[in-house]
């Protein structure tokens, strides 16, 4: 069986290469032209070895994701659909700014955390995505846009942990994943720039903080246990006092000073004044500017039976922190006209043969070298 070289982090690729007989310094090579350059064929691998070339052709491969479809929004926002076999499709989105340019990727086909509001929680859990999957979202995204944007230089400046599952219950294949991203030979991107989003899984937090801390960002929800247990399943298994004690032991380690913590917008559910009044009693319970706010508005889908907050509410809630000197921010809505705002991510984990029409009519958009689409105008918001 060949291995799939994108499942593998710098180290990992040192040690394969030494099991080839090779000399552990070819892996920066190899690794280089893999993610730096995107090449998908070992012959494209000029400054290698031809003998080390037919030695990999038989023993590796770089294997991408199937694109099943591509959709962007007025706004710029790409959304891609990936095919990851046995009727599992993932998503994972582009948000173009001007100073900077976000990928959300995805870490698991559906999510067992099941939480009330999430689109992907709502169609249960598949199965964990490989290292190489999650690094496949990345490379692919990578090399396509910086043909279609007609780039030099590096596009994605951040990856985001957002989209589909709770990357700490995937950790194992996440860590790698993480490692390939920051190494300089790799993605080079700095540890503040790539975010880990997590629902509460309080174990894994403290195993990211010694083994990969990268910025952090907690989904809250709610102020209290009460509420929080209707809306996240998980906090029955950490409640809140666990998962913010949490929170403390990672600050040390975090690249930031702070942790960001999410909190979607729920009409005349969490979005009351009381509300906000309690979060400010959490957060000063504890001293110093620890924490900031990410006020999501909430991206309603049919089976929800949920609404979103009225701007005004949103606008009274966040003043409420901000006053408190809680730096309280609100989330934009990008890319909404093509579903790729947050929770509106649900794949087509049972319809195989909507995925298989679907790559029909996409075909041309399988590699990164894929003929460019017609542009949006791109750095714009919405
Ligand atoms: N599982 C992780 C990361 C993926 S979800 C987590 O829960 O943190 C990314 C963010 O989108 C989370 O903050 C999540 O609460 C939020 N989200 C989920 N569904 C949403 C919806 N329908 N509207 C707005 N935000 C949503
Ligand atoms: Fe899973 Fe996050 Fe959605 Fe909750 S919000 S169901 S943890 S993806």
């Amino acid at each position: 069986m060949t291995v799939n070289l994108l499942d593998l982090d710098l180290e990992g690729l040192a040690v394969f290469c030494e099991r080839l007989g090779e000399r552990r310094f070819r892996a920066v090579q190899l690794f280089r032209w893999i993610h730096q350059k995107g090449a998908r064929q070992f012959d494209e691998m000029t400054d290698l070895a031809k003998s080390l070339r037919e030695k990999l052709k038989t023993s590796a491969q770089i294997k991408p994701l199937d694109v099943v479809s591509q959709h962007i929004s007025a706004d710029g926002t790409i959304k891609w659909l990936f095919d990851v076999g046995d009727g599992n499709a993932i998503e994972t989105v582009f948000i173009p700014e001007e100073d900077r340019g976000t990928l959300c990727l995805s870490s698991q086909a559906g999510c067992a955390v099941g939480c009330r509001f999430c689109s992907t929680g709502h169609q249960g859990f598949s199965r964990n995505l490989k290292t190489g999957e999650i690094i496949a979202q990345l490379w692919f995204a990578e090399h396509f846009l910086r043909k279609y944007l007609q780039r030099e230089e590096r596009v994605i400046s951040n990856v985001v942990m957002m989209g589909m599952g709770e990357p700490l219950q995937n950790y194992a294949e996440l860590l790698p994943a993480l490692k390939v991203m920051l190494d300089d030979h790799g993605y080079g991107l700095s540890r503040r720039r790539v975010t880990v989003s997590t629902s509460g899984i309080v174990p894994m937090i403290d195993r990211l903080a010694q083994d990969c801390p990268v910025a952090l960002a907690v989904s809250l929800h709610a102020p209290n246990d009460a509420l929080r247990d209707q809306l996240v399943p998980l906090n029955l298994k950490y409640p809140l006092a666990q998962l913010v004690a949490a929170v403390h032991r990672y600050l040390p380690h975090a690249p930031r000073d702070f942790v960001t913590f999410e909190y979607c917008m729920l009409d005349g559910v969490n979005d009351t004044d009381a509300c906000a009044r309690q979060l400010v009693e959490r957060v000063r319970a504890h001293p110093g500017a620890w924490c900031k706010f990410n006020l999501i508005p909430f991206n309603p889908f049919p089976a929800s039976g949920l609404l979103r907050s009225k701007p005004d509410r949103v606008q009274a809630f966040a003043r409420i922190l901000n006053e408190a000197g809680i730096i309280t921010t609100v989330r934009k809505t990008r890319g909404d006209d093509i579903d790729a705002a947050c929770g509106q991510l649900a794949g087509d984990v049972k319809d195989r043969t909507r995925v298989m029409v679907r790559m029909e009519r996409n075909r041309n958009l399988r590699s990164p070298s894929a003929a460019p689409l017609a542009k949006h105008a791109t750095g714009g918001s919405a």
